[in-house]
């Protein structure tokens, strides 16, 4: 079989590429992927688009994640358009919580770091996270607030990508396993996979936590890109309790409009074992019980595990090999894949199409990465 872009991986790295693709006009398009469509770290995640929660720092990435998020309310709106499944797009904002002074002190760095590069961000006290929010913790000392760190739905959001993908003919080749690029004359020509090889004109690596298992030829690819699992628990409670995101040092909660409260996470190393365990989740219910104890009452409605894609220096990895033509590399999000979704589709979609390398891939590209340097950190949550 033969196609113009053959993309692996069908996470929501993947099928958003997909999806800007086809909407530049690219005719053939095919989605190679392993399991089923958006079943794995993008369907676990806790879909918050935390530009200030997760950036500890100006820079580069405070930048990438800033202008990725500029990009959602479009990306949503258009995609809605298109396939009637909204994500939801919550702009409600974010609440970071501080427990004791430490924290407090913390914040308060984050916060005039934050105002010097030119974000909102608001302080609270005690008094007025509990006006806002009256089911946190009576113990809450103080707080940030960040009205443009929002949250996406981010399993509707996959269930729109796959909707888009499959009212606009792009191919879709599930339960199917990519093993080894093939390579010829320093070109990524093709992928050999479980049903049989399928030659392209250019090939997008999307495969997220197991990119490092896929092959060039008969060597594996120079990518050390580690699995790092994170455990989630589900609450639920017939109406909705919290308004914002609730971050605190070691964990959050993500409340959903349906009810549902989302606690989270772990940050393990452990392979690729992406299974719950009685630790982590005790980790995490200790968590949510701190940043408010009436998630004590509450059913447990579900848990799962995913396995975010982590480079060594933990930031994403968009760019091309080098000494390899047409193919290009779109992994290693971490923890922040869903947020950066839309930026890396634009990032990818304009290499491919205009065969120029944006800015972006300067920056995060392959060329920064010593292939064989291990993960020294991970962070607290
Ligand atoms: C618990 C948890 C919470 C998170 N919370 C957030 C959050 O709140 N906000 C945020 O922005 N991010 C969050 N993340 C991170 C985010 O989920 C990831 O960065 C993002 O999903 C990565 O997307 P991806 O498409 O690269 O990976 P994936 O969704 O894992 O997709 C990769 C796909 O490639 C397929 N594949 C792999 N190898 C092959 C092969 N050889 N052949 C064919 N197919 C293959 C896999 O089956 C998989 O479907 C969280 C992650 C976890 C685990």
């Amino acid at each position: 079989m033969r196609t113009e872009i053959l993309i692996i991986g069908g996470g929501v790295i993947g099928l958003s590429i997909a999806y800007k693709l086809r909407i530049a006009g690219t005719r053939r398009i095919a989605v190679v992927e392993r399991g089923t469509l958006g079943s794995e770290a993008s369907w676990a995640a806790g879909g918050m688009l935390g530009v200030q929660a997760e950036t500890d720092s100006p820079g580069q990435f405070l930048d990438l994640c800033k202008a990725s998020l500029a990009r959602y309310p479009e990306f949503i709106e258009t995609l809605t358009a298109a396939t009637d499944i909204d994500a939801e797009l919550d702009r409600t904002g974010t609440l970071k919580l501080a427990f004791n002074e430490s924290e407090t002190a913390k914040l308060q760095e984050r916060a005039e770091w934050q105002r010097n590069a030119g974000l909102s961000v608001e302080q609270l006290s005690a008094t007025d996270i509990r006006r806002t929010e009256p089911f946190v913790s009576p113990n809450v000392a103080s707080g940030l607030f960040f009205p443009d760190d929002w949250q996406i739905d981010n399993r509707k959001l996959l269930a729109a990508l796959r909707r888009f993908a499959e009212i606009s003919d792009i191919d879709i080749f599930e339960n199917t396993e990519a093993g080894s690029i093939i390579v010829e004359n320093g070109r990524a020509i093709g992928v050999m996979t479980s049903i049989g090889e399928i030659r392209s004109d250019h090939i997008v690596l999307a495969t997220g936590a197991w990119t490092s298992l896929i092959k060039l030829g008969d060597v594996p690819i120079p990518l050390n890109i580690r699995p790092i699992r994170g455990q989630m628990l589900e609450f639920h409670s017939a109406k909705r309790i919290f308004h914002h995101v609730l971050i605190g040092s070691e964990g959050y909660l993500v409340p959903r409009a349906d009810g549902r409260i989302l606690a989270g996470s772990t940050t393990e190393d452990v392979g690729f074992d992406n299974s719950n365990t009685p630790h982590g989740e005790a980790v995490i219910l200790n968590t949510a019980i701190q940043l408010s104890p009436s998630i004590a009452g509450l059913n447990v409605s579900s848990k799962w595990a995913g396995l975010r894609p982590m480079a060594a220096d933990g930031m994403p990895v968009i760019g091309t090999i080098p000494g390899l033509d047409d193919m290009t590399v779109a992994t290693a999000h971490y923890r922040n894949g869903i947020l950066l979704a839309p930026l890396t589709a634009e990032i990818a979609a304009g290499q491919i199409l205009n065969e120029e390398a944006s800015p972006w891939m300067t920056i995060f590209g392959t060329q920064r990465l010593r292939f064989t340097e291990q993960v020294s950190t991970t962070r607290a949550f």
